[in-house]
């Protein structure tokens, strides 16, 4: 089951969708935008015609429009999260990765349990609480129960001001035995990037190993819901085929997910192809993203699937987060490393044996201060994966403006105990006023909440929400 041709791609309707939407139609594109400020998401039609904007007024629109939607769904809120490599072992040959199996310039390593805990303390003493475990797609002798010994390992580990609360994985598509195995191990959401959803550019970019096959891929999030996995995060790999045809299949993919399960991706991930190590590709993307259509993709994104977070990794510069946050972006990586081991060396600001090259370098304290002077919450909250709000129940707790008495509370405190646990001092005053700010600015139960949980933190208490 679920390896069977994906008919729901369906590349015919995306090329007809997008050649009978062209349009420059300003009165077209405003009732679109108007339609969008509803917050119901948007149907392939109105995305086709979003991806024809170039006049820069209507882009101003369309990017206040994304914010809008944003800022009323998610607030000022930005959640924060550490990718974590625990190897670099693949046997998958995709053309854009230095991790592919053939590529000899980098140097292979998986960590070991010991080794994964070290980099999990130094983490957590940076101030982390959610992590994404990452690897390729081979594992050390112990097969798939390697990925099951790392989260478990992940979990285990105390430092005195905390631990990790939510790990999420990104790891190769696994057969829904494992994902109930990975299930068992209590992991938040698995993400998994289908990178192209045209089959002739796939079949180009992945020359060898099991990542070959398309459709054992792009049925790995419906094995994962089935294995009751439903938190599940989508994304694309910009940069390998025309962005336009991408963002509609994707919209397929996402459909076909609510269709199915009811709900759709908890998450969406925008990487655009960075230079790595070894690889031709990475350096001279086919399809390359333009910053300005690279802004477009995500308010379009924010727009089409109001409730879905939108994740931006530190591929991107720090300039480029800071002007997607107020696009849609809800979710960011801090102080990454994408080699095995990176936490413990971090000397090695860009070590070719990293996946790609990473644009924004900046340490956890500085992106936080920066993003709080910003007027944005970092937030390290995971009440409601721990809470059991995830999949549906998520959806419908988000969908009519609820989830901000909860995240609006919740990201605040968790800011507060970053703050006094692990920010420079710095920080900590552009951080405690930014507090005392919003709190200011809120009213009703939201504001009881926040104030009640924030003093608690004060107190010395950690890890409270609501
Ligand atoms: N190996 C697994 C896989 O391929 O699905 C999981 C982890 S892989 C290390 C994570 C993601 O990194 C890939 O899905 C791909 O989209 C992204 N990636 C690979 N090479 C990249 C590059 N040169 N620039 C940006 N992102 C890249
Ligand atoms: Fe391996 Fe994933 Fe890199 Fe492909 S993208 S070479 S599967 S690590």
């Amino acid at each position: 089951m679920y390896n069977k041709p994906a008919n729901f791609i369906d590349d015919q309707k995306v090329w007809d969708t997008l050649e009978n939407h062209q349009t420059t139609d300003s009165t077209q594109i405003r009732e679109i935008l108007s339609k969008a400020r509803e917050m119901k998401g948007l149907d392939m039609d109105d995305v086709a015609a979003l991806t024809c904007i170039s006049d820069p007024e209507l882009l101003g629109e369309l990017f206040n429009t994304a914010n809008q939607v944003k800022e009323t769904i998610y607030g000022k809120r930005l959640v924060l999260f550490a990718p974590l490599y625990i190897s670099n072992l693949c046997s998958n040959e995709c053309l854009y990765c230095a991790f592919r199996a053939t590529n000899k310039d980098i140097v292979r390593n998986a960590l070991t349990q010991e080794q994964i805990a070290h980099e999990v303390d130094i983490l957590i003493k940076k101030g982390h609480k959610r992590i994404l475990l990452v690897a390729g797609e081979s594992y050390p002798k112990e097969g798939f129960q390697y990925v099951l010994d790392s989260v478990r390992t992940i979990y285990g580990v105390k430092s005195e001001h905390g631990e990790i609360r939510r790990v999420n994985v990104n790891v190769a598509p696994l057969s829904e035995e494992e994902f109930k195995l990975l299930k068992a191990e209590g992991i938040g959401t698995y993400q998994i990037f289908q990178e192209t959803y045209h089959r002739e550019t796939y079949k180009k970019v992945h020359l060898g190993g099991k990542k070959r096959d398309y459709n054992w891929r792009i049925w790995s999030l419906h094995r994962a819901m089935k294995a009751g996995i439903d938190d599940v995060g989508i994304g694309v790999l910009f940069g390998l085929f025309d962005y336009r045809f991408e963002i509609l299949a994707m919209m397929q993919h996402i459909h076909e997910l609510e269709a199915e399960f009811g709900v759709g991706p908890h998450t969406v991930s925008v990487p655009r192809l960075e230079p790595a190590t070894g690889s031709n590709l990475a350096a001279h993307p086919p399809f390359p993203v333009s910053d300005i259509d690279f802004r477009k993709i995500v308010a379009i994104l924010r727009l089409a699937v109001p409730y879905t977070g939108i994740i931006m990794s530190t591929r991107e510069t720090a300039q480029m987060r800071r002007e997607t946050f107020a696009l849609g972006v809800s979710q960011i990586s801090a102080g990454s490393r994408t080699n095995p081991g990176g936490y413990e060396h971090e000397e090695d600001e860009d070590d070719p044996s990293g996946q790609f090259s990473l644009g924004d370098h900046r340490p956890l304290d500085e992106v936080i201060r920066d993003v709080a002077s910003m007027g944005y919450i970092p937030s390290f909250c995971t009440a409601c994966y721990r809470m059991g709000r995830t999949g549906q129940d998520f959806m419908d707790l988000a969908k009519p403006g609820d989830i901000k008495l909860h995240c609006a509370p919740n990201a605040l405190s968790s800011f507060k105990e970053y703050l006094q646990n692990f920010a420079s001092s710095e920080t900590q005053v552009i951080g405690n006023r930014l507090i005392n700010e919003t709190i200011a600015g809120m009213d009703g139960l939201s504001r009881q909440r926040a104030e009640k949980l924030v003093q608690r933190v004060e107190a010395g208490r950690d890890d409270v929400y609501c």
